[in-house]
């Protein structure tokens, strides 16, 4: 019987665990997961406050990449699967104080539409002259990797990188588009960029090799569940080995031998054959510095930002004073402390009662740790002076709630590829040692999901 350790209980562990039990009732292994905290699930955290759906980490995840919606399938979930309001779908961006929707046929921020893009307050005609000259970009040759803002403000200038290409990142990695690394974060871009010159001809020429009838409908942008992500994780629970879990029971150290890894967790240690190591990066090198000093300080180097999000209650007249759309997003220039505010009520209509308005507001990087200290009191002050500038929302809210994740998310750095090359080479001279999270090859859900289920096949070689 061979036994495997998973250090770790947020998505990344659950799906290894759930890979896992399939082997274990076939009797040919036994694993033990560990957890430092009181429940599993990590940052997957939903309420139910005044028949409201609020998510406390992620809310969705993006539908194009399938293993988070499988694992929902295979755990029972398929009939709770939703997706987002995509008829709604319209984004706003604050500019100087006004909120300006993207235009319609913005990929990311490739403009494929002329008129839209051309129209838009939301360019100054300097920008739009760079988009119409970028449709001649030559070829790039370079291989060494570069930030996004550089990529961006090649092609846009620094307009796009402002407005669009910072705001966008900083939703989904709580980072800075200078510091994040292009063939990590957007590795179909560098390859735009590679083969067409233009990322608006790629783009165009990706577009028409979709064959679609005119009237089949795309797939929705984002897809969770019903009653929240946190049910993906309350259906798993109940399919894994229960002596099998293990929480409250922080990993000080792991130990290599002959006959394996010795885990240490208090009262709860063990012996095992394997360890897959579930976690952040730095809590994984924190782990192998007597292992291995050298992976640990590559582990190590990989930066996370913290976030905080903040989700709001509102009554039937607030719902209707909101404009359409799924939310907007703040570019740094305009000075507030805000990132980005989703309204949930139209994003996932399912999630708020017809006479309720849900907002989700979103703070990262150095601006939630400049208020992390502050009150809740405090941080809810900040959101509503701020929605109250943006939105003329004035109105108090029937419900507040703070949540806030210490250095959960990943920041794939300049040169991150070229890092993991690095680890992957001391990981295997380390033997039957596996790593999974989001600091490695993808930081939602659904790449999490998929780390967990590659780390279950590292350490059995299969
Ligand atoms: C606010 C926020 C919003 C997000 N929004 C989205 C979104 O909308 N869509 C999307 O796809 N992704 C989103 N993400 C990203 C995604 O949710 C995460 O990357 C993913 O859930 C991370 O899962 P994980 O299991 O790798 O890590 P975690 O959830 O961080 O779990 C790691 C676990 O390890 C435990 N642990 C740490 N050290 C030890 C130790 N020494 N011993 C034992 N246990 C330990 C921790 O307690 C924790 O439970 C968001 C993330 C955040 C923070």
């Amino acid at each position: 019987m061979t036994r495997i350790a998973i250090i770790g209980g947020g998505i990344s562990g659950l799906a290894a665990a759930f890979t896992l039990e399939e082997h274990r009732r076939a009797g040919t292994i036994d694993y033990a997961l560990y957890e430092s905290s009181p429940r599993l699930g990590g940052v997957l955290r939903t309420e139910h406050i005044q028949g409201c759906v609020v998510e406390a980490g992620p809310d969705s995840f993006l539908t194009e990449k399938p293993w988070a919606a499988d694992l929902c399938r295979a755990v029972g979930l398929g009939d709770q699967l939703i997706g987002s309001n995509d008829a709604d779908r319209k984004t706003y961006i604050l500019v100087r104080g006004r909120l300006i929707p993207m235009p319609d046929g913005l990929m990311f921020m490739v403009p494929t539409k002329i008129l839209p893009t051309g129209f838009s307050p939301l360019f100054s005609w300097s920008t739009k002259l760079r988009m119409a000259q970028e449709l001649f970009h030559p070829p790039r040759t370079a291989e060494a990797d570069e930030s996004v803002a550089s990529l961006v403000k090649r092609h846009y200038g620094a307009e796009m990188v402002d407005c669009l290409a910072d705001p966008l990142l900083s939703g989904v990695y709580g980072g800075e588009a200078a510091s994040l690394s292009v063939r990590a974060v957007l590795p179909r871009f560098a390859e735009m960029e590679r083969a067409h010159g233009s990322l608006g001809r790629a783009m165009l020429a990706a577009r028409r090799k979709i064959p679609r009838s005119a009237n089949q409908a795309a797939p929705p942008l984002f897809t969770s569940l019903k009653n929240g992500m946190q049910q993906l994780v309350a259906s798993l629970i109940p399919r894994l080995n229960q002596p099998s879990l293990i929480t409250n029971a922080r990993v000080e150290s792991i130990q290599h031998d002959t006959g394996g890894w010795s885990v240490s967790a208090g009262s709860k240690s063990g012996h095992f054959d394997a360890v897959i190591l579930a976690l952040p990066t730095y809590a994984a090198a924190q782990l192998l510095s007597i292992a291995s000093p050298e992976l640990s300080a590559e582990l190590g180097a990989i930066v996370y930002s913290s976030s905080i999000t903040v989700g709001l209650g509102y009554n039937r007249d607030v719902r209707q004073s909101l404009p359409p759309g799924f939310g907007f997003l703040v570019p740094r220039s305009e000075g507030k402390r805000l990132l980005a505010a989703t309204f949930v009520h139209n994003k996932f209509p399912h999630r708020a009662p017809e006479d309720r308005a849900a907002l989700r507001c979103f703070f990262a990087g150095s601006t939630a740790e400049n208020i992390w200290q502050l009150s809740d009191d405090a941080i809810i002050a900040i959101v509503r002076n701020e929605l109250r500038q943006i939105l003329g929302l004035r109105a108090r809210p029937l419900f507040a709630r703070v949540y806030k994740w210490k250095s959960a998310m990943a920041q794939y750095g300049v040169g991150h590829l070229e890092r993991l090359d690095r680890i992957e080479r001391m990981r295997q001279q380390l033997p039957k040692l596996a790593l999974a999270g989001n600091g490695y090859r993808g930081i939602g859900v659904p790449d999490c999901v998929r780390s967990g289920q590659d780390a279950v096949k590292q350490v059995l070689n299969v």
